[in-house]
């Protein structure tokens, strides 16, 4: 452990452009639980059980409004819930002008809480929430008081989330930014997530630098692609070997 934080240190002194990619278990070890770990919901009326996939998709927003926010504000906000010891330390590597982005598959918005100021938020974020009908912002406070379907108060359209939805695209700019940032790395550090999942696999592609650390605490099939795996908490990881140069 200590021979791989010390090969970690070294990584991030020598480079310049680091892009940090992050996944579920970023947030897990803020006590945000992958949702998709989560029970499915029976639904009696129509005798079916519903998959935590299927609870956040397009269609079933659509088709049941009021069973989605249920979901949604169940499983989905975390309201006390607060950036980790791994979050601080990425921060702490812009403002050294060694990290140039993080692109992130979490819409819990703790990179910009933890000081980050370039993130790209591959599937949205749920502090940000729209009127359908009017475009009036709505936060996170907002949509957890709402009873039910959260309305517009100015023209009582539907609120929704500014969150990617399955079967919803990824939106054009943030993909455009992820891919120009990781194009253009020395080092992209992946944490929490592996390699192989969508849209991971392709963005990686783009990258053609120096050094691809992977930190996971299971290993993953991708391992193999990496120059440095550490099977170890992301929070820990980083924060000791930022630490180290800063
Ligand atoms: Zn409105």
């Amino acid at each position: 452990m200590t021979a791989e934080i010390d090969k970690l240190t070294k990584i991030l002194k020598e480079s310049n452009n680091i892009v940090f990619f992050g996944g579920a278990g970023m947030s897990t070890e803020s006590g945000i639980p992958d949702f998709r770990s989560s029970n499915g919901l029976f639904n009696e009326k129509l005798n079916v059980t519903f998959t935590p996939e299927q609870l956040v998709s397009h269609s079933f927003y659509i088709r049941y409004p009021e069973e989605f926010f249920n979901f949604y504000k169940a499983k989905l906000i975390y309201p006390n819930a607060k950036p980790n010891a791994g979050h601080i330390a990425l921060a702490k590597l812009e403002e050294m002008g060694k990290l140039k982005a993080i692109v992130t598959q979490n819409i819990d918005g703790f990179h910009q809480a933890a000081g980050n100021k370039t993130v790209f938020e591959l599937h949205g974020s749920v502090l940000r929430n729209y009127c359908t009908k009017c475009h009036a912002f709505y936060d996170e406070k907002f949509i957890l008081q709402s009873k039910g379907v959260p309305t517009c108060t100015k023209c009582g359209g539907n609120v929704k989330p500014d969150v990617v939805l399955y079967e919803e695209g990824l939106d054009d700019n943030v993909i455009r930014g992820a891919v120009n940032a990781i194009a253009n790395a020395d080092t992209l550090i992946i944490g929490g997530t592996s390699l192989v999942v969508y849209p991971a696999a392709g963005l990686i592609d783009y990258f053609s630098g120096k050094n691809l650390v992977l930190i996971n605490k299971s290993s993953t099939s991708a391992d193999n692609k990496a120059d440095l795996v550490i099977h170890d908490s992301i929070g820990k990881v980083l924060s000791e070997a930022i630490n180290k140069i800063s």
